[in-house]
């Protein structure tokens, strides 16, 4: 059988990457690979087990048995530690404003790189579409497709406050600024890498957006082919 092809992309926080990456995904047929949700899974484990998520040794001891595992479905999505359902837990503010502490762990994100990438090939799908900060450069550098999606950085804020009804969207746009000024000391997710094709939705809605990735996707994908 051949491999999935891996269709990456990256992007602060509120760019709209998952709920893009998941439509197009939906539309292609394709897998699709949210890598944030094992960050925060981790993460989540780490609080609740009472532990400091900057004690590397501590995280990476949690790492080690978090019997971890998501659902490449874009219509069925869900995440699991230890066979309980955490798709909604791990999306709570606390573990928002830990997980860049355990993001920064270097062995921790080997270790993820390679969950990530043995997901990819495990993928029974033509294509899988994994999204994330570092996909286009570490994860999968040799992908056919790699995207950077951005937007500013008022509009992101502004986006993520309709998602998080329970902080106030002062407080919501503070906390996404300290978590991408966070990241991007860990990974450089703001500017696009060599050969990685920039998607700008500060302008676009949602529909414009998936339509513009899809066009990136249907550009290189076809030039591959010799169509
Ligand atoms: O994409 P999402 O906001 O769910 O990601 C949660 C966190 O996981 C990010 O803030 C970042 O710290 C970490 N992350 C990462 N590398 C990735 C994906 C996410 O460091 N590829």
């Amino acid at each position: 059988m051949t491999e999935s092809a891996i269709i990456a992309i990256d992007g602060p926080a509120g760019s709209g990457k998952s709920s893009v990456s998941k439509q197009l995904a939906r539309t292609r047929g394709y897998g699709y690979l949210d890598t944030g949700a094992a960050y925060r899974a981790l993460t989540w484990r780490v609080l609740q087990n009472g532990a400091d998520v900057s004690d590397a040794d501590a995280v990476l001891a949690t790492a080690s048995h978090l019997g971890f595992a998501i659902s490449l479905d874009p219509d069925d999505y869900w995440v699991a530690v230890g066979g309980a359902d955490v798709t909604e837990a791990i999306r709570e503010p606390r573990v928002s404003a830990a997980v860049s502490a355990v993001a920064r762990i270097p062995e921790v994100r080997v270790a993820m790189n390679r969950m990530f990438r043995r997901y990819a090939r495990g993928s029974k799908r033509e294509a899988v579409v994994m999204e994330g900060r570092d996909i286009t450069t570490v994860v999968a550098p040799d992908a056919p497709v790699r995207i950077l999606l951005t937007a500013d950085e008022a509009v992101r804020a502004a986006r993520r406050s309709k998602e998080v009804t329970t902080q106030d969207a002062a407080a919501v746009a503070e906390a996404l600024r300290k978590r991408d000024a966070a990241d991007s000391k860990v990974v450089d997710f703001l500017t696009a890498a060599d050969g990685v094709t920039v998607v700008d939705s500060t302008d676009l809605d949602f529909e414009g957006t998936v339509a513009a990735v899809l066009a990136v996707i249907d550009d290189v994908l076809e030039g591959r082919d010799g169509r």
